[in-house]
């Protein structure tokens, strides 16, 4: 089946049933629309000092994914440790969403809808046994397609190309540490292929720290590169339990503690069970002081941005694939629920010309790539379950879609899904069909006092879940996929590595 990038001019929005906009009649190409822009930004926010890229430059892009990073840890947020002043200040010079659904609680599935803009049932890597299928088009697909130069650098498991995630890299590499992602395990990196270096993983993920060797890699790769315009995928895996950040932020954020946690032996869950309060807080220390670490090389990737003047030619976004849990909901991690502590991601973006904002509405993270898309006025992905905001940040008329869909599979427990819109969140296990709770978001934020099943507004929650049911099997006519590819099952190394890992644990 060839790759199929949107040339159709009636093609539909699945979710909305409204036409798409053909990329050549769309009327937010962000380089085109840069004067009016900086007079605005000029009249209106002050100092910028950025020049605009030639209008006819193609912009850049650098999309930055940082694992396990809740939205309401960083300080721009709203949080009260000073965990993110990097982000902080990107944030206040570019768009701050401050409202974005994941996909889903865990990596693997939510990586695989960042680059497909497609729920997780949809895009089938819904499990660790699945494959990200090479039919499924990617945003680097589509960038490459268009010219640009493609790079990522991943530091986690389920980023390895085995389960898809390279699809439309010229290069992807490994900064993880461990023998099993080295440079050697990737070179022999086909899928059922058994990799080399095993045995040596275990327990080296979550002790393995990332964040230097991106900044690196990031440093040789941007003075090696090609000319012309490029886009670099960036997975940081620090904030990822365990939480060892280096010192002096390993402990910032709780110095004086003395009891027995130290960030590390965070896998097991049943080990930390009952744990007393005291403990807690400061695992939790310990977690903010990993985004700070990350925050840190985050800002050293904007400096190596900036400094190689690419500030002016690039749209970099930084954002999430899921939260964590501190117990909020009875578990400790993520990849076991669908509540706002486990879905709720960052979601930060600068580009050139576009003024300061914070957008309040409710987005998705499969908007982020059309959106990407749309901003490098570039032709949007097929049909596809999220939709460009560059409307909405060029204040063109513009609604919030009706509702954001998470789902999860648990192997054990039931699968799970969850609707949210801006009133309230329905959780329900979809099939067999079970309601399990409806929460009133405008009065309960943190998810905590159901609604009675006597309630109208549970009349209105079950119908949104029948209309987006009905969205979900249109999309899946779109994306069906030949019987061959589908699934892509593991090998067994692969899942005895992950298993390992404390990956394959399933719910
Ligand atoms: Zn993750």
């Amino acid at each position: 089946m060839p790759k199929n990038y949107c040339s159709a001019k009636n093609l539909k929005t699945p979710e909305r049933g409204e036409p798409v906009q053909s990329h050549t009649n769309r009327n937010f190409p962000l380089r085109r629309a840069l004067p009016g822009l900086l007079i605005a930004s000029v009249i209106g926010c002050g100092d910028r000092s950025t020049e605009p890229a030639p209008s006819d430059s193609p912009l850049s892009l650098v999309l930055i994914s940082i694992d396990s990073l809740r939205a309401d840890h960083l300080r721009c947020y709203g949080y009260d440790r000073a965990t993110s002043p990097r982000m902080d200040a990107l944030a206040a010079e570019g768009v701050r969403f401050d409202n974005v659904t994941s996909t889903t609680s865990w990596t693997l599935p939510s990586h695989a809808a960042l680059f497909t803009a497609l729920p997780d049932s949809i895009h089938g890597c819904d499990r660790n046994s699945r494959v990200l299928a090479p039919e499924r088009t990617t945003l680097a697909e589509v960038l490459r397609e268009a010219g640009y130069t493609t790079a990522g650098f991943f530091s986690g498991p389920y980023l390895h190309p085995r389960f898809g995630m390279a699809q439309g890299f010229d290069s992807y590499e490994s900064c993880a540490g461990y023998e099993m992602y080295s440079e050697q395990s990737l070179r022999s990196s086909q899928p059922n292929q058994k990799p080399k270096g095993q045995n040596r993983a275990h327990g080296l993920a979550h002790s393995d720290i990332t964040s230097p060797r991106i900044v690196d890699s990031v440093k040789t790769w941007l003075k090696q590169r090609p000319e012309g315009p490029f886009f670099l995928f960036l997975h940081f895996w620090d904030v990822h339990y365990d939480y060892i950040a280096p010192e002096p932020f390993g402990t910032m954020f709780d110095p004086d503690y003395t009891g027995p946690e130290d960030g590390r032996r965070l896998s097991n869950p049943a080990r930390l069970e009952g744990i007393a309060e005291r403990d807690l807080q400061h695992i939790v220390a310990r977690y903010d002081g990993e985004i700070a670490w990350t925050d840190h090389h985050i800002g050293k990737i904007i400096d190596l941005l900036d400094s190689a003047g690419l500030r002016d030619q690039t749209v970099l976004a930084v954002t999430a694939d899921h939260g964590e849990e501190f117990f909020e909901h009875g578990q400790f991690g993520h990849h076991k629920e669908l509540y706002r502590e486990s879905i709720a991601i960052p979601w930060i973006l600068r580009a050139p010309g576009l003024p300061p904002d914070v957008v309040r509405e409710p987005v998705a993270l499969v908007d982020i790539a059309p959106t990407l898309l749309d901003l490098l006025d570039l032709p949007p992905l097929q049909v596809v379950a999220g939709r460009s905001l560059a409307p909405r940040l060029n204040h063109q008329s513009w609604q919030p879609s009706d509702y954001r869909l998470s789902e999860l599979v648990r192997l054990k427990k039931g699968n799970l899904a969850s609707l949210r819109t801006e009133d309230w969140m329905l959780l329900l296990q979809p099939e067999p069909l079970e309601w399990k709770a409806l929460f009133d978001l405008k009065q309960d934020a943190d998810e905590t006092a159901a609604i009675a099943k006597d309630d109208p507004r549970w009349r209105t929650a079950e119908a949104t879940w029948k209309r987006a049911q009905e969205h979900l099997d249109r999309l899946r006519q779109a994306h069906e996929l030949s019987e061959s590819s589908e699934g892509g099952a593991l090998n067994t190394e692969m899942e005895e590595q992950l298993r390992a890992l404390g990956y394959l644990n399933d719910q």
